[in-house]
């Protein structure tokens, strides 16, 4: 069973942001279909910009960790994405607070948390074409399979779960973001914001295998 330490939280960090370059030409391809054709290069630029800071100024903890790459995103992203990841990481770091070893169910907590606050940062629910369409799935299916097993377990059903939800938004219109000056013309394509949720939800639970 896995260590929710330090170590588990830097390679989540290095792992979500070789995926992010990996499939940030993907990502822009996707916000092309619907949005304005950054989408990949701003989590590159952002997630790139956070590891090589935290390499520079290492954080003591999890949490501290996953507030710096979160106020890194906010301040280097742009766009809307920026502020939204920015706001699920630094939230997430709140409730992690300054323990050196997560508690399952407060990785729970934290992952429910920080929907609820891009759901209000965002004004956005399930359904609208968005993050959120990935990452309400995770945190609820990491909750669900936490009561019959452990983090890993439980995170692999969140990035099962992230995955599914991602394609689920194919045939949405889209309610919220850029996507939604098409109306009708962003069904049909699938969400570059619910996709790279869906990269960093498996990323996290990539993070459980050393
Ligand atoms: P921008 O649209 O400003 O160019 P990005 O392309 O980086 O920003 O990110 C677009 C993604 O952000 C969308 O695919 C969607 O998932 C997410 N998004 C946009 N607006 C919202 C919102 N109000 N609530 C939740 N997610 C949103
Ligand atoms: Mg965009
Ligand atoms: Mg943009």
């Amino acid at each position: 069973t896995v260590t929710l330490d330090l170590a588990f939280f830097q390679r989540f960090l290095d792992r979500a942001t070789r995926v992010i370059v990996a499939e940030s030409a993907r990502l822009t391809e996707l916000d092309a279909a619907i949005g304005d054709a950054d989408h990949g290069a701003n989590l590159k630029r952002g997630f790139t910009s956070a590891a090589d800071a935290l390499a520079a100024d290492p954080p003591a903890t999890p949490g501290a960790l996953l507030t710096a790459v979160g106020a890194h995103l906010t301040n280097t992203v742009g766009g809307a994405s920026g502020p939204l990841y920015g706001t699920v990481l630094r939230r997430m770091g709140k409730i992690l607070g300054e323990d050196p070893v997560v508690e399952p169910a407060v990785l729970g907590r934290a992952l429910a948390a920080a929907v609820a606050s891009v759901r209000r940062l965002g004004d956005s629910a399930p359904g609208d074409k968005t993050m959120v369409d990935a990452l309400q799935p995770a945190a609820d299916a990491y909750a669900e399979a936490l009561g019959e097993g452990d983090a890993a377990a439980a995170l692999e059903a969140a990035a099962r779960a992230a995955r599914a939800g991602a394609e689920a938004t194919i045939p949405l219109r889209a309610r919220r973001g850029r996507a939604s000056y098409l109306g009708e013309r962003s069904i049909g394509h699938q969400d570059p914001g619910a996709t790279s949720s869906a990269l960093l939800v498996t990323a996290l639970h990539e993070a459980t295998d050393p």
